[in-house]
This record gives C-alpha cells, sequence and structure tokens, in this order.
C-alpha cells in the first residue's frame, strides 16, 4: 500500500489507456449523458450487458451515490470500468464525504481488481453541479490521503478550466 502517482491529462477519458477507467453513472447503472454515454457509445453493449446483470443481482434500487461497482470495459483500451455515483451538488446540505467516497471506493474496487493505474474524470462536475476548484480540491486531497496498491492516478480533464482547477490543487 502507498500514495499513487497524481498525472493530470486533458482530453477524453474513453481515449486512456489504463487498467480501470471510473465512470461518473448514475444510480440506475443504465447510462446517462456526458462520461457515462461517452463510456458506453465507445465501449459497447458489453458494458451495459453487464450493468443490467448487477441491477438485477444487487442493485434493484441503484447503485447507492459514493458507492463504486466494476464491469468489463467492453471495447475500451482498458479492462475494467469501474462505476461510481457522485452525489448532486446541494446548496443546503453538504455532501463532500459522498463525493470524496466515489474517490474513495473506486480505489478500493480497483485494489480488489488488481488495479495499478486507474483515470478518472471529475466525478458530479458536469450535470451534477458540483464546483470545479471544489470538486478538483476533494478529488486530490482524497487521492492523497488514500492507502491503495494502485500506482497511478490519472485525472482526465475535459477542458481547460477543469485541468486548471486540478493543476492549482497540485501546485
Ligand atoms: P456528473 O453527472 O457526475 O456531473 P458528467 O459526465 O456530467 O458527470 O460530468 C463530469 C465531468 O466530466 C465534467 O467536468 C465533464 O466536463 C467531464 N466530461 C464529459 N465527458 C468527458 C469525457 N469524455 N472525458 C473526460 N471528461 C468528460
Amino acid at each position: 500500500m502507498t500514495t499513487p502517482t497524481i498525472k493530470l491529462v486533458r482530453g477524453d477519458i474513453t481515449r486512456q489507456s489504463v487498467d480501470a477507467i471510473v465512470n461518473a453513472a448514475n444510480s440506475s447503472l443504465l447510462g446517462g449523458g456526458g462520461v457515462d454515454g461517452a463510456i458506453h457509445r465507445r465501449g459497447g453493449p458489453a458494458i451495459l450487458d453487464e450493468c443490467r446483470k448487477l441491477r438485477a443481482s444487487h442493485y434493484g434500487k441503484g447503485l447507492p451515490t459514493g458507492e463504486a461497482v466494476a464491469t468489463t470495459a467492453g471495447d475500451l483500451d482498458a479492462r475494467w470500468v469501474i462505476h461510481t455515483v457522485g452525489p448532486v451538488h446541494s446548496e443546503s446540505e453538504d455532501r463532500s464525504h459522498l463525493l470524496a467516497s466515489c474517490y474513495r471506493s473506486s480505489l478500493r474496487v480497483a485494489d480488489e481488481l488488481g488495479a495499478r493505474t486507474v483515470a478518472f474524470p471529475a466525478i458530479s462536475t458536469g450535470v451534477y453541479g458540483w464546483p470545479m476548484d471544489d470538486g478538483a480540491r476533494i478529488a486530490v486531497q482524497t487521492v492523497r490521503d488514500a492507502h491503495t496498491t494502485v500506482d497511478e492516478v490519472r485525472f482526465v480533464l475535459f477542458d481547460e478550466r477543469a485541468y486548471e482547477a486540478f493543476a492549482e490543487q497540485l501546485r
């Protein structure tokens, strides 16, 4: 167990060659927009097939926020997709612990699988409305504090603003 090396990449997470790609899924596990849509589009139907089976066997009420579960990566250049459900941002309630839990749970699943390189998107910072700077702070802090057998965590940031927010946290 060590602390993983953190790398930042600007780009599309579905283009990464890593052991595991983390998906900012929704609790239905049946796909959605943003990263989720991109992963299912490029990864092909095998991912959705496994998601459906997981739903039937374990997550009839949906995957709870902050938890993570793995499937095949289908046609992606990875061995697994780890699906995690970020919290919707709220002004009235502090849900930071749930966002931190997404990163921690995903790394725990990665450890169980034996994944050494893991790519994360900026979870919850899209449709779920989390402010980018705070989302970056929680992501970097949580990974820095993690005890894991993962060697490399690669944050894959879709645009310049997201990249800058993460870079600021590493400075
Ligand atoms: P959430 O519902 O958790 O907010 P989204 O998919 O809407 O998830 O957005 C999460 C973040 O991922 C946003 O910052 C968005 O810009 C970014 N994003 C969208 N598509 C991709 C992609 N293909 N690769 C990497 N990041 C992406």
